[in-house]
């Protein structure tokens, strides 16, 4: 089977993780228990997922001048994601996540850094990688401006595009209706598609809703279809829904109907759950079988 070609467009972040018993107070300063670097951001997680599930991957995205930029170019050489289009942007940071656990706490603060600049003119220079792609896999970590020229630019280019709309943000009705799906959790699909008066939610047509361990969902002829995931030991939630969007875009793209393609997903999902951190538990493609 010829390998499935998946570009990814999105957000490139390091997640610098602190470990701490407590919160420090404001103006206090106190001793932790560890610190790591993780690779993270919604896009590079998927694009991960969805390499290690064997699909050609390409990234595209931009990383800043620093040494995490140098790192998560290096993890995605690892990982098997094409890196040719990243671009390392001079004078900003990397994507960065500052995350503190504590016990009972958890507090981030998320740097756009390099992410900020993902535009559309950037963006342009890829027409030939975009045209070339089974399917599109965005998300909402990069300016809103480029998320509607992606979406503009691939329907003229004739590529499916998958919308993974986090964290929830609205388009107007005519960008929505670019997406070939749009794959909101429970909370982002509550925010951003109301019920119609049909009793459906807008766009249901589109939509692939997630919902943790009871698996996800999909309408068909205005039913709502439920395909449970498997019951399985958590160990870390973090990077489920990316999972599940690289191994969605992957399944779609190797032709496998609606219904397989979200049980795809969910398998890949909840095997992911059960590693610690968001691209360390993925499973590569001989797990799924
Ligand atoms: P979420 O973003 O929480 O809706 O999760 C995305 C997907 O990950 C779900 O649709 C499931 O396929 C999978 N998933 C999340 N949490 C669990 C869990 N506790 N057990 C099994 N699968 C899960």
């Amino acid at each position: 089977m010829k390998k499935p070609r998946i570009t990814v467009i999105g957000s490139i972040n390091m997640d610098l993780v602190t470990v701490a018993e407590n919160m420090p107070e404001q103006g206090e300063t106190i001793s932790g228990d560890s610190f790591k670097t993780l690779p993270g951001g919604k896009g590079a997680n998927q694009a991960v997922a969805a390499a290690r599930l064997g699909a050609e991957v390409h990234m595209i995205g931009k990383v800043g001048d620093d040494p995490f930029g140098r790192a998560l170019l290096e993890n995605f050489k690892t990982q098997g994601v094409n890196t040719d289009p990243i671009e390392t942007e001079a004078g900003t940071s990397s994507g960065l996540a500052n995350i503190i656990v504590s016990n009972h706490d958890n507090r981030i603060i998320i740097i756009a850094g390099a992410n900020g600049e993902v535009n559309p003119d950037y963006v342009n220079g890829f027409k030939k990688q975009i045209g070339a792609s089974d399917y599109v896999l965005i998300q909402f970590e990069i300016p809103k401006r480029t998320i509607e020229h992606i979406l503009d630019l691939c329907e003229t280019l004739g590529v499916p595009v998958i919308i993974n709309p986090a964290p929830a943000m609205q388009l107007d009705d005519v960008h929505w209706e670019k997406a070939a799906y749009i794959t909101p959790n429970d909370n982002e699909a509550e925010k951003l598609f109301a019920y119609d008066t049909d009793g459906l939610p807008k766009f249901h047509e589109r939509l692939i809703i997630t919902n943790g361990a009871k698996g996800a969902s999909f309408f068909r002829e205005d039913r709502m279809i439920t395909v449970p995931t498997e019951k399985v030991e958590v160990t870390d939630t973090t990077g489920a829904g990316d999972t599940f969007n690289g191994a969605l875009a992957v399944a779609l793209a190797e032709g496998k109907a609606l219904e397989e393609a979200v049980a795809f997903a969910n398998k890949a999902a909840s095997l992911s759950v059960q590693k610690l951190g968001a691209q360390s538990g993925m499973p590569k493609r001989e797990e799924m079988e």
